[in-house]
């Protein structure tokens, strides 16, 4: 029977195709004696198989992610694991002497390995138990048979329906092989919606209880456009929205072919509008959609793909250098690891708050040694491109002294060692908490640019957790105590002749846009393929009008008021933007 449940909308399209449930449960296994030595041989004998079809599968996926570096790189890893001698002799061993099964033999020298990782205080170390985990769950699954949390290992398209996804599940799974998300926890800028839009992957988050609800194998349709997932639709739902999906995705491609036009507003006034990337290969792509360069680089993504990037400077160098030698002469801004919040909780201890905890330019600071590792990057790779740093979630004044400090020091270093390196590239901050808007005339003169990250600024200003659906209604980015920050932040950086940009989700709000044009924004950075939606609202905006409507925004009383008075405006001059026709039809008795 069809269930309709509702949802927040994180990454727009349509997907309709069969369930595929994420299985987060543990593998149990029970003990099982084995009665003779030819048992024994045989078990030792299925462990064998099970590692060399693990290896194969392994093989597979490094085929299949071949146009991603970084995806290379964690399956070496997992190979290198895979192929531990000590860790193939304690499996084997035991089976012998103890005369257990194969599975059993695995699962306990699984959970002694575990063990040891997660008594680690190097959280690099602890994170090395993803791995472990990840590497033992495939012997495990080729042993039992079943098809676990092999997710890459797919064989046709689904849509994965789950209760929670970390960012790090989404990043591991194959674009071919993965429809839509639906997933009971998650916000819209939660980093799980900002990875599934990076993949352009419709996805709907926060819907309660989908996972509960779906049944393995049923029809889904995945509405990212409006936040709704239908599970087992009838034949009159799955008509209505097939037709969706082929115009939503024509009116996409259409979207994409007008990539050449300027980013101009209707009245003739140049904006930049930039690229928020995840990966270093999505470089690629922003010229084609029509985007200019990249306006946040979020590092820390590599690292889903390389655990070992912290402390391995080629794998930074190498994604940096493609990034800017791809984009050069545009401008790219790269920002340091943004690590904690939401991002690989399980390399850092686990706080009661960690949005309010060890997160980002925190991190880097208590750790010299490691930060000093993607700055060199950086360094060096700043010669092949207009390179540009940020750092985000900055506090305080010291924090952007000390990094600035760093950056010459290593610098210094290089020059002294006869490396090869570019300028010192321009070193800007993320205003993202209201600590930082409240105290930017102190931070300015110590800070080449400025962008504004409305994600967070959002979050911290209103005391709601970007990712929680339990208090999604109140994220709320139009909140006048949200739009006035962002009025005063780019005010005084225009006052004190700085650039601002803004790259969090608000960038590519419709609605949002005349507002920040209207506040003087030098640029938009947004998704890949939101650019060319971005570019045609910005290109039916009047500047001059803009400036009014931002101006009367600062003195109405609530976020609805402030939306309303732009739609207004909007609703007149609005092109024929795609969610917007999708928007009528629906109300015109659609599903
Ligand atoms: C933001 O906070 O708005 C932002 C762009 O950074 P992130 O979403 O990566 O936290
Ligand atoms: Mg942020």
């Amino acid at each position: 029977m069809c269930i309709r449940l509702n949802g927040t909308p994180a990454s727009p399209g349509v997907a309709i195709g069969p369930a595929f449930i994420l299985n987060v449960e543990e593998i149990r296994v029970r003990r099982k004696e084995l009665s003779g030595d030819d048992e024994v041989d045989r078990e030792v004998g299925r462990f064998r198989e099970a590692l060399e079809e693990t290896r194969g599968e392994l093989e597979r996926i490094s085929e299949s992610v071949n146009d991603i570096i970084e995806g290379q790189q964690l399956i070496e890893v997992h190979m290198l694991l895979l192929n531990d001698p000590s860790m193939i002799s304690d499996v084997e061993n035991r089976i012998r002497n103890e005369r257990v099964s194969a599975e059993y033999a695995v699962s306990r020298v699984l959970h002694d390995v575990l063990e040891r990782f997660g008594g680690m205080r190097d959280p690099y170390l602890r994170n090395r138990a993803a791995d472990v985990r990840d590497v033992g769950r495939r012997v495990m699954a080729n042993l039992l048979g079943t098809e676990r949390e092999a997710l890459m290992s797919i064989q046709s398209p689904v849509v994965l329906v789950s209760r929670d996804l970390d960012p790090s599940q989404t990043a591991g799974l194959s674009r071919r092989q993965l429809l839509g998300i639906a997933t009971d926890l998650g916000g819209s800028t939660s980093h799980t919606s900002i990875l599934a839009r990076s993949m352009g992957i419709p996805a709907v988050v926060g819907l309660g209880e989908a996972a509960g609800s779906t049944v393995p194998g049923q029809t889904v349709i995945i509405d990212g456009i409006h936040g709704d997932v239908i599970l087992d639709p009838d034949q009159d739902q799955l008509e209505y929205y097939s037709e969706l999906k082929k115009r939503y995705n024509a009116a996409e491609a259409e979207m994409a072919l007008n990539a050449e036009n300027p980013a101009v507003t209707a009245d003739g006034a140049p904006v930049e509008l930039s690229a928020n990337i995840e990966f270093s290969q999505e470089a690629d792509q922003v010229r084609r959609f029509g985007g200019r360069g990249i306006g946040l680089f979020r590092t820390e993504f590599l690292r889903l793909l390389a655990p070992e990037m912290e402390d391995d400077e080629k794998v930074h160098f190498n994604a940096y250098k493609h990034v800017l030698e791809t984009l050069d002469p545009e401008p790219v801004i790269i920002r340091t690891l943004d690590l904690g919040g939401d991002k690989f909780n399980d390399s850092i201890p686990t706080e009661r708050n960690p949005f309010l905890g060890w997160r980002a330019i925190r991190i880097c600071l208590d750790r010299p040694e490691k930060f000093s590792v993607q700055l060199r990057a950086l360094l060096r790779a700043s010669r092949f491109g207009n390179a540009r740093i940020m750092i985000p979630m900055i506090t305080d004044r010291d924090q952007v002294i000390r990094v600035r400090e760093m950056l010459e020091r290593i610098a210094g270093e290089l020059d002294r060692r006869g490396v090869e390196r570019g300028e010192v590239p321009p070193l800007g901050i993320m205003v993202e908490t209201p600590a930082a808007v409240l105290a930017l005339d102190i931070l300015l003169p110590h800070t080449d640019f400025v962008s504004i990250g409305t994600n967070d600024l959002t979050q911290y200003t209103l005391a709601v957790d970007r990712g929680s659906p339990y208090v999604s209604d109140l994220f709320d980015s139009f909140h006048p105590a949200v739009i006035r920050q962002i009025e005063m932040v780019i005010r005084k950086c225009r006052e004190a002749g700085k650039w601002v940009g803004t790259c969090g989700q608000m960038a590519s709000e419709p609605l949002a846009i005349p507002l920040l044009l209207g506040f003087g924004v030098n640029e938009f950075s947004v998704p890949i393929t939101l650019i060319p939606d971005v570019k045609e609202m910005i290109r039916s905006v009047n500047l001059a009008e803009a400036r009014r409507i931002a101006e009367r925004s600062l003195l109405l009383g609530s976020g609805d008021e402030i939306r309303n008075l732009v739609l207004d405006y909007v609703q007149s001059r609005y092109p024929d933007i795609i969610l917007d026709e999708i928007h009528r039809d629906r109300e015109d008795g659609g599903a």
